[in-house]
């Protein structure tokens, strides 16, 4: 293969949005990414496969910082983990761009504003035909575009669920969704949170960015090829090569320009394992900083009602994001989860049985509850070899604890005389972020705020692993919003040719 201008390592969020976003740009890209194609099969709609089986999940073992082996929920697709995203594409609020005082220390800032980003934001949206309506949640940002679409519809019990909450003084506002439902719902019944997507109901990393970029002729995307690691020039100020393997084979590139987004876990073990003390990392800082939402489960039960939805997840609520706790403290984030059923029950709970897991999956309206981690130096990922170790410190668990006992009171309070909740598996990094840090400083961050390495002028990160912070929303619509604000600078600074 001849030497492209750019290589992207990674068609997740990150890597296809900015392929992208350089779409045009006359520059030719090769994305290397080291899974395949999702093609339907009879698994991909069955929740027994996917929740208890594991049968999308990698053939692959890390271990945490205990030496304890685990299986992650960390997806290796043309896609990557947004196959099996729940497509809740939902913007920071304008405060995460600024430092915020949590119970368990600062957020941190971004190294520019909310309104800097805010026109890629739109961009993002219009890319990923989002779904959602302004004006229904006090905490929305200012728009400059209204979405899209709009909202993916509630179904009945959802829309009871809507006026209990509103009957309370609260604010339950429509899921932003990155969803065609209607073609959603025409490949099977059933939810699309951590559901393989293999068409167009959902708009993901593959079938709204990826097929965007390869509109042009200049895009080449490559599976199967997984990168092992880069080769910095002698003088170390730029990177000469891509290592890779396919089909067993090991090659390698040299292009232009290098963006590596291969999610914040594998993008930092990739710099990790490409020199002694890693690449891009004179601030020490590469795999630090790991973030991962503190979130639980909250089941909402009422013996004398169903809950017969299908998708059930259109409902978010903010009336806690920026205050609510003690002192006025931030607490996080409320949505609705994918409906669950007795299976989804029994991939966490193994031992209750089935008949008791169905009749409460049946009754239940389930809900996400999800929390702001901060970063610490410590909360890291390190390698030893080919293998990953996570070592996940949470932080800021009050603020879970207290969403918990507020949500229990307002569900019990809407008429769910039952109210369950459950912490999410530490082995889930799914909403993985921070580890290799944007800023201003290059003593404290690796990258700067156009996500570009401070120690390597040709290597950009664009994925999970720049966010400084991880706010208390879903990340994806950041990271694709960001992707296509570094495109732009790109092109404008022709870096590539
Ligand atoms: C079940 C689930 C539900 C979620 N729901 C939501 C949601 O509703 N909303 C939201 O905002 N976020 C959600 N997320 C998180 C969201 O999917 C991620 O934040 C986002 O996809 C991250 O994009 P990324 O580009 O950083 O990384 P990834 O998606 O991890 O993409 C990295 C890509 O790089 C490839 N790769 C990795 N290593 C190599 C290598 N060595 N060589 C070549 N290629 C490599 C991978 O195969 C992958 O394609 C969810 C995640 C999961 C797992």
């Amino acid at each position: 293969m001849r030497n492209p201008d750019i290589v992207i390592i990674g068609s997740g969020i990150g890597g296809a949005t900015i392929a992208a976003g350089l779409a045009g740009s006359g520059a030719s890209i090769v994305i290397l990414e080291r899974g395949e194609r999702l093609t339907p099969t009879p698994q991909t709609r069955d929740t027994r496969s996917i929740f208890v089986d594991g049968y999308f999940r990698p053939k692959e073992m890390w271990r945490d910082a205990g030496g304890q082996p685990f299986n992650p929920g960390n997806y290796y697709y043309v896609g990557g983990n947004s196959k099996l995203y729940g497509a809740v594409l939902i913007r920071y609020r304008k405060e995460d761009f600024s430092e915020m005082e949590h119970f368990g220390g600062v957020s941190p800032a971004w190294p520019f504003a909310y309104e800097e980003l805010e026109p890629w934001y739109s961009k993002a949206e219009q890319l990923f035909k989002v779904r959602g309506a302004l004006g229904e949640d006090p905490t929305e940002p200012f728009h400059s575009q209204p979405y899209p679409f709009a909202p993916v519809p509630d179904e009945a019990p959802i829309a009871r669920a809507r006026a209990e909450l509103k009957g309370l003084g609260l604010h339950p506002s429509s899921l932003p969704l990155g969803v065609d439902i209607d073609v959603w719902l025409a490949g099977g019944r059933t939810p699309w949170d951590a559901f393989p997507n293999t068409g167009a109901g959902k708009l993901d990393a593959e079938s709204a960015s990826l097929a965007a970029a390869l509109q042009d002729s200049n895009i080449q995307l490559v599976t199967g090829a997984t990168v092992e690691r880069l080769e910095a020039s002698p003088a170390g100020k730029s990177i000469d090569a891509v290592h890779y393997r396919r089909n067993g084979e090991a090659k390698f590139l040299s292009p232009k320009l290098v963006i590596l987004s291969a999610g914040a876990i594998n993008s930092a073990a990739i710099l990790l394992r490409s020199a002694p003390s890693g690449l891009a990392n004179s601030s020490d800082q590469v795999g630090r900083n790991f973030m991962n939402h503190n979130s639980a489960a909250m089941l909402a039960i009422d013996p004398r009602r169903i809950n017969d939805s299908v998708y059930q997840k259109t409902l978010s609520l903010n009336d806690y994001y920026l205050s609510g706790g003690k002192g006025g403290r931030p607490l996080g984030n409320v949505q609705l989860l994918g409906k669950i059923n007795g299976d989804i029950l029994r991939s966490s709970v193994r031992l209750a049985p089935q008949f008791a897991l169905d009749y409460m999956a049946r009754h239940a309206v389930d809900w996400y509850l999800m929390c702001e981690d901060l970063p610490d130096p410590e909360s890291r990922i390190m390698v030893d070899g080919a293998e990953i170790v996570m070592q996940w410190r949470r932080t800021n668990m009050q603020s879970l604890t207290d969403l918990a006992k507020v949500m229990r009171e307002n569900l019990r309070a809407c008429g769910y005389p039952i109210v369950l909740s459950r912490p999410f598996d530490k082995r889930t990094p799914s909403h993985q972020c921070g580890t290799v840090r944007m800023g201003n400083d290059p003593v404290t961050a690796p990258l700067d705020p156009w996500c570009r390495t401070f120690d390597h002028q040709n290597l950009f990160v664009v994925d999970g692993g720049f966010l400084p912070n991880s706010a208390a929303v879903n990340p994806a619509l950041s990271i694709a919003a960001q992707a296509l604000r570094v495109a732009d600078h790109i092109r404008s600074t022709d870096l590539a040719s």
